[in-house]
């Protein structure tokens, strides 16, 4: 038994004299085998799932600047949006950027009739170059209920009033099934918007009024500049509920990016006003079982919009 230089000098540590010689020096290690014969030899399924590719020789980089003494004061900025947070972190830079304020305080003061003509003759954003028209919304402007979707599609561009696509029609059977409808009754003047009794009617409208191209999500800056419509439809209708349908609508007035499963079954709030959150209507045609939620959501809505 030949004896390794560590335990050489734990036994003299002890006490203990060696007698027999140092070994001689290690053989030299041999080198592991390179990767690519370990890949070579892998079972299929492993072989199968990517393999990193080669790394790129290293470029030449920079040396850092030296760091002075005393660091800067970090600047003010919004923290770094989470994913899907986006929309918020918009919506407040908006509300901070001076020129949307301004147009905001000035949209917060219109009336109806001028607020609809805002709205037609808006080019706040990269949507007008594309709709055919704008979509202001539909119903009672003293509607009980107001639902509040997403953005204008492809039907609602052409006819100019929101939720007339398929998602449309489910909603208006969703609406009926708790007495309420986007149009007063055939005999109470249903071609007059204004007819019949607002506690049977609802007001809708959208987080944007234009239709995005190829009906691809809003973006955070469109909801921000679409924001101040919204905002003044809401305190012109003054309704007792707000039904927000879908996740666009939830971060536009919510300024919440929790999931719809995690907001649905509660009561929220908006400028005082009740909110409940419930499923978009394309995602229950989607989604054909989440339908009973979405009865459930709408209970809610009515138990909360009836009161005690
Ligand atoms: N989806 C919406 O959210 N709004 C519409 O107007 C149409 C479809």
């Amino acid at each position: 038994m030949s004896w390794n230089e560590r335990q050489r000098r734990m036994l003299a540590a002890m006490g203990v004299r060696l007698f027999a010689p140092a070994p001689a020096a290690p053989p030299p290690v041999e080198p592991p085998a390179p990767v690519e014969a370990a890949v070579i030899e892998r079972p299929i399924e492993a072989v199968a799932a990517p393999v990193a590719p080669p790394r790129a020789a290293t470029p030449t980089v920079a040396p850092a600047p030296a760091r002075s003494p005393a660091p800067a004061p970090t600047p003010v900025r919004p923290p770094v949006p989470a994913r899907g947070a986006a929309p918020v972190a918009a919506a407040v830079a908006a509300a901070i950027d001076p020129v949307l304020a301004e147009r905001a305080a000035h949209i917060a003061t219109l009336a109806w009739g001028p607020l609809h003509e805002a709205v037609a003759a808006c080019t706040a954003c990269g949507l007008c170059e594309s709709r055919k028209q704008t979509v202001f919304g539909v119903g009672h402007a003293q509607a009980d209920w107001m639902i509040v979707g997403e953005a204008p599609g492809e039907q609602e561009d052409l006819q100019g009033e929101p939720f007339v696509g398929a998602a449309g029609q489910l909603l208006d059977q969703m609406l009926r099934a708790v007495g309420l409808s986007r149009r007063a009754e055939s005999g109470e003047g249903a071609e007059d918007d204004q007819a019949g009794d607002p506690a049977k009617r609802v007001f809708i409208a959208n987080t944007l009024k234009c239709r995005p191209p190829r009906n691809r999500n809003p973006e955070p800056d469109e909801m921000a500049r679409c924001e101040p419509f919204l905002k003044r439809q809401v305190e012109l209708v003054k309704p007792r509920l707000i039904l927000l349908m879908g996740r666009f609508a939830v971060t536009q007035l919510l300024k919440s990016d929790e999931a719809i499963g995690k907001l649905r079954g509660r009561v929220h709030r908006y400028e005082g006003i009740p909110v409940i959150v419930t499923y978009h209507p394309a995602y229950l045609l989607r989604n054909l079982p989440e339908k009973a939620k979405a009865w459930e959501d709408l209970c809610l809505a009515k138990a909360t919009a009836d009161g005690p």
